[in-house]
C-alpha cells in the first residue's frame, strides 16, 4: 500500500512537469522545440548569448553564462526540473541547489565522473569497460611511442582541445596539467550510439551508427552501421554504463572499432549528441523527444527506424560571415527525401556547426544502400562547398 501510494505520488509529481529548464542555448536545445510542443512542456533556457539558436524557441530565457549558478538559481525557481545541453557547468556550485531539492536530470552525481575526460576514462575503466590506454599529465608513458593524442580534460568540443602529437617536443610544448594523454588508436571505423534511461530505470538503445570525422570534427553519420556482429557487444556496453550511472536522460557514446574488431570507448557525452541528429527524421522517437520524456518522467518512446537507413551530413561553416546561404539550403532541400535543419546562427565561422541534412534511404540491399548513402553525402558536400 505504502509503495502504491508512493508510486501514485510520484506519478502526480511527474505529471506536473510543465516547465523544463535547459542550461545551454545552442542547437541541441533548439532541436528540443518540436518535442517540447508535442509533450506540452515549456523550455526555459539559460544562455549568455541572446542570439543563440534556442532563444527563439524558449518560453523564457535566463541571460547568463551557463556556469553562473546564481542564474541557475533563478532558472530553478521558474521550472520543475533542470537539464543540460552542454557539460561546461560548475558542478560544485550547482550542488548547493541540489541540496535544496532542485531536480537535475541527469543528476549531478551522474555528471560528476563524466565532465572531466580523464576522470571519465578512469570511471569507465573501473567499470571494466574497454578504453584506449591513457595517462595523466606528468605520469610516465609506458610504452612511449608516437603519435600520441593530447586531450584537454575539460571544455573540449568538435575536436578543439584534441591534438595528435608526433614527437616529445610537440607533446611538451603543447601540453600542460589541463591535458591528459591517450594512445593513438589506428581505428578501422568510428561508431556511436544514443542510449536513454527513464526515471523508472527502463533503457532504450538506438541503432549503432558509423560516424566519419575530418580534422577531429564529425562530418557524416551513416545509419545503421552495417556491422551487425558488433551490435550486441555495443548494446551490452551501453546497458552496463546506463545502469551503473543510473542516468535519467540520453547519453551519446562514441567508440573506435579497431582492425581486429575490438570496441574501445572514446567518449561519453551526457546529453543529446550530433551522432543522433538523424533520429529527428529517421526514428519513431527522436533523441530530443526521448531526452525530454526521460527528464519529464514520461515513458520512453520507440527507437525503431522509420526507414531502412539514413545518412546525416553536418553543414560546417567554411568562412567568416553573416549569410544564411539560402540558395544552398534550397538546393539541398531538393534532394529526394532530404530534411534540412538550419540552426539560425547569425554568424558563420570555419568549422562552426550551422546546420545538418538528413536523407532517408530505402534500398533493400545493404551494400546498395551503403553506396547510395555515400553518393548522397558527396552530393550534399558538393552543394554546400560549391
Ligand atoms: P571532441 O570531444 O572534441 O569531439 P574527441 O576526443 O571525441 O574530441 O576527438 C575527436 C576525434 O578525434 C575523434 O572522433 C577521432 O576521430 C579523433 N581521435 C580522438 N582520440 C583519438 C585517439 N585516441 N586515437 C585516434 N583518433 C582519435
Amino acid at each position: 500500500m505504502g509503495k502504491m501510494q508512493m508510486t501514485e505520488e510520484r506519478r502526480k509529481q511527474q505529471n506536473k512537469i510543465k516547465r523544463v529548464g535547459v542550461i545551454g542555448g545552442g542547437q541541441l536545445a533548439w532541436m528540443m522545440a518540436d518535442a517540447a510542443k508535442k509533450l506540452g512542456v515549456d523550455l526555459i533556457i539559460q544562455t549568455s548569448h541572446k542570439d543563440d539558436p534556442a532563444v527563439s524557441i524558449a518560453k523564457d530565457i535566463v541571460l547568463a553564462e551557463i556556469d553562473d549558478y546564481q542564474a541557475t538559481t533563478k532558472l530553478a525557481n521558474s521550472c520543475n526540473v533542470i537539464t543540460f545541453e552542454n557539460e561546461f557547468i560548475n558542478i560544485d556550485e550547482l550542488s548547493f541547489l541540489a541540496e535544496k531539492d532542485v531536480i537535475f536530470r541527469p543528476s549531478l552525481s551522474v555528471l560528476k565522473p563524466l565532465l572531466d575526460k580523464y576522470e571519465q576514462l578512469c570511471y569507465l575503466q573501473d567499470l571494466g569497460l574497454p578504453v584506449p590506454n591513457f595517462w595523466e599529465w606528468g605520469k610516465e608513458i609506458e610504452p612511449l611511442s608516437f603519435p600520441l593524442v593530447l586531450k584537454a580534460r575539460r571544455h573540449g568540443y568538435d575536436g578543439q582541445g584534441t591534438f595528435i602529437v608526433k614527437d616529445i617536443e610537440s607533446l611538451q610544448s603543447q601540453g600542460n596539467s589541463e591535458f591528459f594523454i591517450q594512445e593513438f588508436v589506428p581505428f578501422d571505423r568510428e561508431v556511436a550510439v544514443i542510449a536513454a534511461r527513464g526515471v523508472a530505470g527502463e533503457v532504450k538503445i538506438y541503432p549503432v551508427v558509423e560516424t566519419q570525422q575530418q580534422n577531429q570534427v564529425c562530418r557524416r553519420v551513416f545509419v545503421p552501421d552495417e556491422n551487425w556482429e558488433l551490435g550486441e557487444k555495443i548494446e551490452a556496453i551501453a546497458h552496463s554504463l546506463l545502469n551503473s550511472l543510473e542516468v535519467v536522460g540520453v547519453l551519446g557514446i562514441e567508440m573506435f572499432i579497431t582492425q581486429d574488431k575490438k570496441v574501445l570507448i572514446n567518449e561519453i557525452a551526457p546529453r543529446t549528441h550530433n551522432s543522433g541528429h538523424y533520429t529527428l527524421d529517421a526514428c519513431q522517437t527522436s533523441q530530443f523527444e526521448q531526452h525530454l520524456r526521460a527528464v519529464c518522467g514520461l515513458p520512453l518512446g520507440s527507437t525503431a527506424l522509420k526507414a531502412r537507413g539514413a545518412v546525416m551530413v553536418n553543414l560546417l561553416g567554411y568562412e567568416f560571415g553573416k549569410k544564411n546561404y539560402l540558395t544552398k539550403q534550397q538546393q539541398l532541400a531538393s534532394i529526394p527525401n532530404a530534411s534540412i535543419w538550419w540552426y539560425g546562427k547569425t554568424e558563420s565561422r570555419p568549422g562552426r556547426k550551422l546546420g545538418h541534412v538528413t536523407v532517408l534511404l530505402d534500398q533493400e540491399n545493404s551494400e546498395t544502400m551503403g553506396r547510395e548513402a555515400k553518393a548522397i553525402a558527396d552530393q550534399i558536400e558538393n552543394i554546400w562547398h560549391s
